[in-house]
């Protein structure tokens, strides 16, 4: 089969297209035939090795990347039941999706409903799991809580603001540039803060009248997680589940005492997805809002899978507002 195949870490250009392998389910594994695979953050991760020494997300070369992926069942594994080939089916968080077919363990699916889009299931996925933990789980909002949100143009940041509004909340949104402060905005962000012009920490003490927010996402990492820290109410929560500019090595105990007694937590996703019930019950939630039309999925564009170097590129340059997919023909 077609796959994009990575022999050692390092930039975008170690991704390469090659003939591997079409996957044969072990026992418990369903094949599916993929029509799209989702482009994440993590696979920069995966690619440069900032992963390497993970347990709960293993990087062993060499291997096809992609962590979220939309298609139809195509082969049962032994002990495989409930599934029929042909069916639509989308799933995150097994390695794999850069390809034309990959094995995914079965409790990892989930139906697609008739009436949505494999792009849109997919797009759900991986970036709507995360969002909706964040803001049901790992800090569940509340109505009235203050939450801000980094990088809120991009594929969680755009998710993560509406499920934020959902629930009640008041939502402080940073960006990188004016076209997508617009785009948080349209999303339901309250305020937009152009974080690479002003001080983000001095906005938010502004808009909150010194009080801080209740809880502080923060996907950018190194250039930001000490001002969030410090934008925090008394006893507030920073969840630090992402380092697009970098990762963060150490946070010392006494910066959280020092920023009000603080919490802080670095989740992830897997941790959040831990069994079939939690993957279906947070799929069941997205994909209801998307089909009552209370979640807008914004698709950046989609590229053909061979150029998944080029999509890393993007991802990296800070040059996507949204969904980044791969069409797999
Ligand atoms: P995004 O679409 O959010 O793209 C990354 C964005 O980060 C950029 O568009 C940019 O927005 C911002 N950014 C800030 N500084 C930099 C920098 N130096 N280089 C590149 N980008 C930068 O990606 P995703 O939606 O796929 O993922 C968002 C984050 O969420 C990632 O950090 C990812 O690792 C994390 N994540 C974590 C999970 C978890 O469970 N722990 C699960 C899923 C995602 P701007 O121009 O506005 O600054």
């Amino acid at each position: 089969m077609q796959a994009i195949t990575i022999s050692k870490f390092g930039g975008a250009e170690v991704l390469v297209a090659s003939d591997f392998p079409k996957p044969e389910p072990k026992p418990g594994e369903v094949r599916v035939r993929l029509a799209c695979a989702g482009v994440n953050y993590i696979d920069v991760y995966m690619r440069n090795g900032s992963y390497a020494r993970s347990d709960t997300y293993q990087t062993p070369l060499p291997m096809v990347p992609g962590m979220e992926g939309a298609g139809t069942v195509d082969a049962l594994g032994e002990g495989v039941t409930g599934l029929t080939i042909g069916e639509r089916v989308a799933y995150c968080i097994s390695r794999g999706s850069y390809a034309e077919y990959a094995a995914v363990p079965a409790w990892r699916l989930v139906r697609v409903p008739e009436a949505m889009p494999l792009p849109i299931a997919c797009a759900l996925m991986l970036q709507g799991s995360t969002a909706h933990y964040l803001t049901h789980s790992a800090y569940p909002l509340a109505a009235g809580n203050v939450c801000l949100i980094h990088a809120g143009a991009g594929g969680v940041g755009q998710l993560m603001i509406q499920l934020a509004k959902s629930r009640g909340a008041v939502v402080i949104a940073t960006v990188g540039s004016p076209a997508k402060a617009a785009i948080a905005r349209e999303r339901g962000a309250d305020h937009v803060v152009l974080y690479r012009d002003v001080d983000f920490r001095d906005e938010v003490l502004r808009l909150t009248g010194g009080r801080g927010v209740d809880v502080a996402y923060d996907s950018v990492g190194r250039d930001t997680v000490h001002r969030s820290i410090r934008s925090l109410r008394r006893r507030g929560l920073c969840v630090m589940f992402g380092a697009s500019s970098g990762q963060v090595d150490a946070i010392a105990p006494l910066e959280l005492a020092e920023a009000g007694s603080v919490f802080f937590t670095r989740p992830h996703l897997a941790d959040y997805l831990r069994d079939a019930e939690e993957i279906q019950g947070r799929a069941a939630d997205l994909f209801a809002a998307w089909q009552g039309n209370r979640l807008e999925v914004a698709i950046d564009r989609t590229l053909p899978l061979r150029e998944a170097a080029l999509a890393h590129s993007l991802i990296e340059d800070r040059a996507t507002r949204g969904k980044l997919l791969l069409a797999i023909e």
